[in-house]
């Protein structure tokens, strides 16, 4: 057995982390075990997960009911190909996603990543437009500040100034319009839109479908917009016979409060289930991260059933995608009892709990020295400093708060598991502060700073 230094000197020399060189990298945690809020670390330090391992732990780690659902399927059956067959855990999932889905979402493709499923949406919409007759509509409308995922696909739908850029290369090309200026909190202002307007109206003949991320823009900048945009973007596409995309990776599951993103868009936010079909809905919507509580790699596209009609009543009727470990039980299995949990756990109220106390910790850190700026939303909290302090110092409030925090570019934010207690949400947002108050560091030097 190699001792815990032994293996670090391992993973230095061989692993390549997330957005990380391989040697000369901040010292890394040895996670060791990770229950509820908490991840263990071989040398006994106990960290509260506030970014829930990148937005998927919703429940909580090691979630009882998700881990015996996982070993109970893994007796039966662990994979099988879904080309030629089927099984009851995709089928069980498939229903209950049907109804847990905003109303008319009910054709599911399933991913093994929010990558993939990013995939499957913009290839969906150009084959819709394809198969209406449209192979000229082939291109998609993104937002700039958007973040849709590291695959060359959704790269290519990610902010176009961001961390992908060296990749351009291989990426194809789309168009972008600006972010969405008007915050949520402010009356909706419809100049907001005309960025969006003129890339349409100066490529209408080659847009097959509009990408967003509702209300929360979350991997290139914490931006939280009002939820006008949706509703003006649900307008502009019907008139013009363009697909709605919304990516729901990071704004579902109640992570801004309401079920979806989209919601707040909504006469009735809080109506996900219920008969929402005259409120904003999306042609095309991937969810991922949070559908498994983040115990398996799982995602999903989900179509309307008239993109799902106009594909399958094409020439070519088959969907042009088809993952090795796609519908993978495991992963089915775990899906299942997460939706178990967001069914019977009163989620909503939680969040709003989330809320609450991460405005009351958060707001007064606008007069830090060093703050640009201060956003909340339902459990999402971000500190916009200036400029970051040196991963050093990030370390150490780390270790002396037992708060794990994974800040990013000038973003030092918190989206904790949806069952965080309010004093741990004090804590986090404790620690959040004490990165506020170091001292600003050299531009960029490493992971932290991605
Ligand atoms: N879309 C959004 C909105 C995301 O936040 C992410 C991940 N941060 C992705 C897509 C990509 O998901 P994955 O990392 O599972 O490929």
């Amino acid at each position: 057995m190699k001792n815990a230094s032994e293996l670090l000197e391992f993973d230095a020399g061989h692993l390549w982390h997330p957005y990380a060189a391989l040697r000369n990298t901040p010292a890394r945690f040895l996670a060791r075990s990770a229950q509820g809020t908490t991840i263990e670390t071989a040398d006994g330090l106990k960290l509260i997960d506030a970014v829930s391992s990148w937005w998927c732990v919703a429940h909580g780690h090691n979630c009882l009911e998700i881990v015996e659902a996982i070993r109970k399927q893994s007796e039966k059956m662990c994979h099988v190909m879904f080309g030629g067959f089927t099984h009851e855990p995709a089928i069980e999932l498939g229903e209950r996603l049907v109804k847990f889905l905003p109303k008319g979402l009910n054709k599911i493709f399933y991913a093994d990543s929010g990558s993939i499923s990013v995939e499957c949406a913009a290839k969906m919409a150009v084959q819709y437009q394809f198969a209406k007759g449209h192979p000229e509509k082939c291109k998609l409308v993104a937002l700039k500040g958007g973040y849709h995922g590291d695959t060359a696909g959704a790269m290519a739908l990610s902010d176009p100034d961001g961390m992908h850029t060296l990749f351009r290369g291989i990426m194809p090309q789309h168009y972008f319009a600006e972010r969405p200026n008007c915050r949520a909190d402010e009356p909706w202002d419809d100049r907001d839109f005309a960025s969006m307007e003129q890339v349409v109206a100066e490529h209408e003949g080659e847009i097959a479908a509009i990408i967003c991320e509702p209300v929360f823009q979350g991997g290139n900048g914490m931006w939280l917009y009002n939820a006008g945009y949706l509703k003006r973007l649900r307008k502009l596409c019907d008139e013009k016979g363009i697909l709605l995309i919304f990516d729901e990776i990071a704004a579902g599951f109640y992570r801004t409060g309401p079920r979806w993103g989209m919601e707040h868009a909504w006469g009735t936010p809080g109506a996900a289930g219920k008969d929402c079909a005259a409120d904003v809905l999306p042609d095309i919507m991937t969810i991922g991260k949070a559908l498994t509580g983040g115990h398996m790699t799982m995602a999903a596209c989900v179509a309307s059933e008239m993109v799902a009609d106009v594909i399958t009543n094409s020439k070519i009727s088959a969907f042009m995608h088809g993952p090795t470990y796609m519908a993978n039980p495991l992963a089915c299995a775990a899906a299942i009892a997460s939706l178990d949990l967001f069914e019977n756990r009163d989620y909503a109220s939680r969040v709003a709990a989330i809320e609450k106390r991460l405005r009351a910790n958060l707001e007064p850190l606008r007069n830090l020295e060093n703050a640009a700026d201060v956003r909340v939303l339902g459990a999402i909290g971000c500190l916009e400093l200036k400029a970051i302090p040196t991963s050093d110092d990030i370390l150490r409030v780390i270790k002396e708060t037992g708060v794990w925090l994974r800040p990013f570019c000038n973003y030092v934010y918190t989206m904790p598991p949806l069952i965080t207690s309010e004093s741990e949400v004090d804590r986090i947002c404790e620690a959040i502060k004490m990165i506020g108050q170091c001292e600003p560091g050299p531009v960029c030097d490493d992971e932290f700073h991605e």
